[in-house]
């Protein structure tokens, strides 16, 4: 495996040669002045594009009034913001901390305090394969990704692991030991699987006969991606934990652990963190997530994913692509070979960036903001990639 040539970064991953600098709406700009259209939206994080004033002036005001006042006291941003979490969803409390693996630990300790506390000790988690949660070693742990099984041994125990839309998978590894099911609605790393409806149905029904915990991850598929502000409300069911990271700060690192009441069990201590409720943090999300309830943001969103889908039905044919799939704007779709990363790193040499999850799938999860003109050239440049590759198999 080549490796970067940078000598003081930790080699974690292959980066291409390139250096970000500036970015604006659904554009960045590298060190030599080259502009690229951005289709994964900072990893499906720059929901309101790169930089937007909205989000911009919130992080400069909370700056200039309180940066941080310390875990150990309430601040303004962290109030407003829980108030703001519980009134547009289904939960009645708030976690905050940084990233989404360390939202999901929360989710899983939480779990397992449900376990401890209502269930006998039960400490089993079932989730699916192909699932990703986090790289945390517990978050790991729970991920389903075949690639990290013997990574990192031993792993946190007491994770099972069933096919994605596999009820009866489900029921057979319930026993005594379970205490919580965790999923991705839709599973963005996993290459875009959406969850069926009647699956999901199922897995509460299953949760609440066997009183078990239902976690939704919906750190890819929260805050407006999927076209509904959440993804679970598209299912028709209330999940009881459910974490959000990702788009949550539009670029800023936080993330939420929101719960019901019954789950409001942890002791003095047993969860919490430097900075959780830190208030730039706080004062980005609420910028977010009132920029999208304002700005309607949920309806370019259904417009523009209608408009792709419709496009690369029309592409479907001329290039062999299958399986399109997704919602709203976490969109993907197969290749006829596994030439995913060729695809997409030839995209990058044309100045747009999207991304193959799976060497045979591309995902397209760009700005929540993005236009049917960005839409177009990010068809045009893709059209031109797919038929190059074409005319080189030949
Ligand atoms: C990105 C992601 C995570 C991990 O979030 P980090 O902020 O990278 O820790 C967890 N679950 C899902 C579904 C994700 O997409």
């Amino acid at each position: 495996m080549p490796k970067q040539n940078n000598d003081h970064l930790l080699y974690v991953t292959n980066r291409p040669d390139i250096v970000m600098v500036q970015g604006n709406g659904t554009y960045l700009w590298d060190q030599n002045g080259d502009k690229y259209l951005d289709f994964i939206g900072g990893w499906a994080v720059t929901c309101l594009g790169h930089c937007p004033p909205s989000l911009v002036d919130a992080i400069t005001k909370q700056a200039n009034l309180l940066i941080n006042a310390s875990p150990a006291f309430y601040n303004r941003p962290m109030l407003d913001l829980a108030d703001l979490l519980i009134d547009i969803s289904c939960f009645d409390r708030a976690f905050f901390a940084s990233s989404g693996a360390e939202a999901n630990e929360g989710a899983i300790k939480l779990a397992r305090k449900f376990g401890a506390v209502e269930k006998n000790g039960a400490y089993e988690i079932i989730t699916t394969v192909n699932s990703f949660h986090g790289r945390t070693l517990a978050t790991m742990s729970a991920s389903g990704k075949e690639h990290w099984k013997n990574l990192f041994e031993p792993k946190v125990p007491g994770f099972l692991h069933a096919p994605f839309n596999d009820i009866v998978a489900i029921r057979k590894l319930i026993s005594a030991k379970t205490c919580a099911i965790m999923i991705e609605l839709i599973q963005g790393e996993g290459g875009v699987n959406v969850a069926d409806h009647e699956y999901v149905q199922d897995l509460r029904r299953l949760c609440d006969e066997n009183n078990l915990i239902l976690i939704v991850d919906e750190i890819q598929t929260g805050l407006g991606r999927t076209g509904k502000m959440f993804a679970y409300e598209d299912y028709k069911i209330e999940p009881d934990i459910m974490t959000l990271a990702k788009g949550l700060g539009g670029g800023f690192p936080v993330s939420a652990l929101l719960a019901k009441e019954k789950l409001n069990i942890f002791s003095a201590g047993d969860q919490g963190g430097t900075y959780t409720g830190q208030p730039l943090a706080m004062a980005a999300a609420l910028s977010v997530i009132n920029t999208i309830i304002k700005d309607n943001i949920l309806d370019n969103v259904q417009q523009q994913s209608e408009y792709i889908q419709e496009k690369l039905q029309d592409l479907a044919e001329k290039y062999s692509l299958t399986n399109i799939r997704g919602k709203g704007l976490l969109l993907g779709f197969d290749l006829a070979t596994p030439v995913a990363g060729k695809v997409a790193e030839n995209c990058l040499s044309l100045k747009l960036i999207i991304n193959a999850p799976q060497p045979s799938s591309i995902r397209l999860m760009p700005p929540l903001t993005v236009c049917k003109k960005e839409v177009d050239e990010m068809l045009f440049i893709l059209e031109k990639t797919l038929k190059g590759n074409l005319e080189n198999e030949c």
